[in-house]
């Protein structure tokens, strides 16, 4: 019997190195987008905001080295 696939993150998460994540505060977080309504905790585009969300970032960098990021960001 075939072993069932494993099912797949319907999001990208991008590996990031190291020494750049430590070095650089880059804005990668909805909390850093033009886009993000901080009232109502949405994006304006109706995208999901919690795969770009800082905290969920912060986790799945620490677990995995990799975290989602959003190919819309705009920041001012
Ligand atoms: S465009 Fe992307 S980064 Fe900006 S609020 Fe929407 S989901 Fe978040």
């Amino acid at each position: 019997m075939p072993t069932p696939k494993r099912p797949q993150p319907s999001i990208r998460h991008d590996a990031v190195n190291p020494t750049d994540y430590n070095k650089y505060r880059l804005p990668w977080s909805c909390e850093d987008c033009t886009h993000y309504d901080r009232t109502e905790d949405r994006c304006t585009f109706g995208y999901v905001v919690k795969w770009h969300k800082r905290a969920y970032q912060k986790h799945s960098y620490e677990l995995s080295g990799k975290f989602a990021v959003c190919r819309f960001q705009e920041i001012d």
